[in-house]
């Protein structure tokens, strides 16, 4: 777990590894200066287990544990750049904590963000980062994320970091002008997709292929 010498700033912590990560993120199209500020202000090796925290600010995937992975920063760059907007977002619902990550940098750019996650161990794991990163707007459930957060809704966002199909029940919890961001299944691969609630319906983009691990039904 984390031990006080990991919030103390070691080589792989410093200021300049975290400024190289957000340069790199900035040559591969990341533009928007909230999400690039949010990427630096976090510490992504506080995510990952000490024996990792050197790679913690490369720009790829790792393991946290139960078969599961942390996103790549830029995977989370890009799929919070696509659910920003001028105004400031109120609530965000995420699907999938897994390591927290996601939910610390949305934390940054909405009011409140509300995550689930159906692995009861990781979701406490995360949980304590939260307490102890002072995180107090992150709201966490040990849920499945495909039923959404009813008692919550509308959302101004809603990030989806588990890949399947996109539940009619989430959409239903977006409010009018609301974005919902997800890797849906598209055969051998999947699309990243952006899913817009308007006044006559829903209109959808595509942002790119990406990795994630499966979306899964109930609790673990
Ligand atoms: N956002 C995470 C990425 C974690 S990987 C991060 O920043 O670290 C995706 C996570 O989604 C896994 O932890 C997996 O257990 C979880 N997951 C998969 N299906 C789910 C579901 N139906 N409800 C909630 N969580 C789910």
């Amino acid at each position: 777990m984390m031990s006080s010498s990991a919030y103390s700033g070691i080589g792989m912590t410093s200021e300049g590894t975290r400024e190289r990560l957000v340069r790199r993120l900035r040559e591969k199209g990341i533009r928007d200066e909230r999400v690039l500020e949010a990427i630096r202000r976090t510490p992504r090796h506080l995510f990952v287990d000490e024996a990792l925290s050197s790679r913690a600010y490369e720009d790829t995937a790792l393991p946290i544990g139960r078969g599961q992975t942390i996103s790549q920063p830029y995977v989370v760059a890009m799929m919070t750049q696509a659910v920003m907007r001028d105004e400031p977002l109120g609530k965000v619902l995420e699907i999938g904590t897994g390591s927290g990550y996601q939910a610390a940098i949305l934390a940054r750019l909405a009011e409140r963000v509300f995550t689930t996650e159906r692995i009861g161990e990781l979701q406490r794991a995360a949980r304590q980062r939260f307490h102890r990163l002072g995180l107090h707007n992150v709201y966490t459930r040990h849920a499945d994320g495909l039923e959404g957060w009813p008692g919550q809704a509308p959302f101004d966002a809603i990030v989806v970091t588990a890949g399947g199909r996109i539940p009619d029940r989430l959409l239903d919890q977006l409010g009018e002008g609301a974005v919902l961001v997800a890797p849906e299944d598209a055969g051998t691969f999947q699309q990243l997709v952006r899913v817009t609630r308007t006044a006559q319906g829903f209109e959808r983009d595509e942002l790119g292929a990406v990795s994630f691990v499966p979306l899964l039904e109930g609790l673990d």
